[in-house]
């Protein structure tokens, strides 16, 4: 059977982790990107692999266009003949301040990671699934890009651009067999939130709690199924109802 290739940014850590290992069980070879932390990226791999999956490691920085193209390059080269059909744009950061205290550095880092980061990937990867007449992105935004978050502008920014990019480039690409999505996810227990206070925030979700990541996951999957072929250019909310 002809392997099947698909790409986590961000899948050291978190729901980039819980989404590698998903897809890897339903039979991805997944390329497990992440900016530094190789240590826990290969953790994720060996995760894959005592799954009974497939996957290698795939560093670079996705804000920076270069790194990005050559990665991308560089895999095609070895790789003749095949393409990643699968993009999870999942690689994010935050840097909360109020806007009167937010210095350019917390801006641009945020905005350059969150929404350069998903326009450099996407653009490398997407010709390719055009051609190929079949390709799944979904990007992972958030609960704070669609109603906004006090302490957040530029994350919520971010999050709102790549909205806007979703519901834009899914036009763009829909008659090619390629469908872009987004996920929102609320308050998701990983490092991204470890330090907030838990107690307090879960009061305001509907739900009582935090979202795991493995939740976010299989919401994931199932846009980057055969399925889901025709839900497109869409924003679905996993966030206990937040
Ligand atoms: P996390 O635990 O902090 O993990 C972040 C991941 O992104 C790591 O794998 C990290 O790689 C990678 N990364 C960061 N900057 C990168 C860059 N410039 N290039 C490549 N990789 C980069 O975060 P998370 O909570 O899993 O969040 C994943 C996504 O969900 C993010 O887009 C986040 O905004 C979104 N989200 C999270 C929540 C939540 O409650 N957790 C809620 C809404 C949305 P290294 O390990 O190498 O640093």
């Amino acid at each position: 059977m002809k392997t099947r290739y698909a790409l986590v940014t961000g899948a050291s850590r978190g729901i980039g982790r819980a989404i590698a290992t998903r897809l890897a069980a339903e039979g991805y070879h997944v390329l497990v990107n992440y900016r530094a932390n190789e240590e826990k990226a290969r953790e994720t791999l060996d995760e894959i692999v005592a799954g009974g999956g497939t996957g290698e490691l795939m560093p670079f920085d996705v804000g920076n266009a270069r790194e990005v193209a050559d990665a991308i390059d560089e895999w095609n080269d070895r790789h003749a003949g095949a393409f990643i059909e699968v993009l999870v744009n999942n690689a994010g950061t935050r840097r909360d301040n109020l806007l009167f205290w937010m210095t350019d550095e917390e801006w641009h880092d945020v905005i350059n990671t969150n929404m350069n980061g998903v326009f450099h990937v996407t653009r490398a990867l997407a010709r390719y699934m055009m051609s190929g007449k079949r390709g799944r992105i979904v990007n992972v935004v958030s609960v704070s890009g669609v109603s906004g978050m006090a302490g957040q502008v530029n994350y919520s920014a971010s999050k709102a651009g790549i909205i806007g990019f979703t519901r834009a480039l899914a036009l763009e690409v829909a008659k090619k067999g390629v469908t872009v999505n987004a996920v929102a996810p609320g308050f998701i227990d990983t490092d991204m939130t470890r330090d907030l206070d838990r107690v307090a925030l879960a009061k305001r979700v509907p739900a009582g709690r935090f979202g795991t990541a493995g939740e976010v996951a299989a919401l994931v999957s199932f846009l980057v199924s055969d399925e889901a072929s025709y839900v497109t250019g869409q924003v679905i909310g996993v966030s206990g109802g937040l």
